[in-house]
């Protein structure tokens, strides 16, 4: 599984050289506090990081370090308290909701707890809906959705809903959802806690093929260090602060 992983890794850095890569996020000084029983709690204390386009970027911690705070704020779920967080050359931290929720939509995908599959919509059905939900033409939708099914490997599982899969391809249902409408940033939370090491390789190549052939940048957390190989950059957090 290891040298797979590491064979795909030469080929997605190999695309990667290829493009002139350039700034995607720029995350500089962000702070988030919130307000606890009156009391303030600093969660995330002076975050500076970026992305460049078509790159694996992994946050490592432990619970309660900030980790999906940090996420909530690149993908525009929340507003950092303090600093600014700059997406594809736009101050998304400096926006109005509108504004933001249509970014986010259109532009960025989510692989996150609360947005879990529709239980009872199809693999089809919820892979449509981000489509719907995105703005995409009506038209673009069929081919998409089988595009996007096909290449998690699901071309034979599009009718079944949720509970007639398993764990691992329920995952790969929340991927093809998290990238039909085509966003250059994925965010993922702890996209593989819940695989087996082989589940969580296969995940891992489809984010490679994923990076490589739709021209996404991905940033994931996770705590599994031998997944942390593939990564172009691993930033560690403690206490709300990168080490
Ligand atoms: P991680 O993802 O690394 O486990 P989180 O970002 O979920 O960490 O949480 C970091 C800290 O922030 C925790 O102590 C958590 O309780 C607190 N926290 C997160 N969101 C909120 C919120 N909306 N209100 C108050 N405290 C919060």
């Amino acid at each position: 599984v290891k040298e797979k992983l590491s064979e795909q890794v030469s080929d997605a850095a190999a695309v990667t050289s290829v493009e002139q890569p350039h700034k995607l996020m720029d995350v500089r000084q962000v702070e988030r506090t919130f307000q606890v029983g009156g009391k303030p709690l600093h969660v995330l204390k002076g975050i500076n990081m970026s992305l460049e386009r078509g790159q694996l970027v992994m946050l490592r911690g432990r619970s309660g370090s900030g980790k999906t705070t940090l996420l909530n704020c690149l993908g525009g779920l929340d507003i950092p308290s303090k600093g600014e967080v700059w997406f594809n050359g736009k101050k998304f931290s400096g926006m109005g909701d509108d504004e933001r929720t249509a970014i986010r939509r259109s532009q960025l995908g989510f692989i996150f707890q609360a947005y879990a599959l529709m239980p009872l919509l199809s693999a089809w059905e919820n892979v449509e809906l981000s489509l719907r939900m995105a703005g995409v033409p009506r038209g673009e939708w069929k081919a998409r959705v089988t595009e996007c099914l096909e290449m998690v490997g699901l071309g034979k599982r599009m009718k079944h809903r949720p509970f007639e899969m398993s764990g691992g391809e329920q995952q790969r249902v929340a991927i093809a959802k998290a990238i039909a409408h085509r966003p250059i940033l994925l965010l993922a939370d702890e996209p593989t806690a819940e695989l087996d090491s082989n589940m969580s390789a296969q995940v891992m190549n489809l984010f490679q093929h994923i990076i490589k052939n739709e021209k996404v940048t991905i940033c994931m957390t996770t705590h599994d260090p031998t997944i942390m190989e593939v990564a172009d950059h691993v930033y560690e957090m403690v206490d709300g602060k990168f080490i």
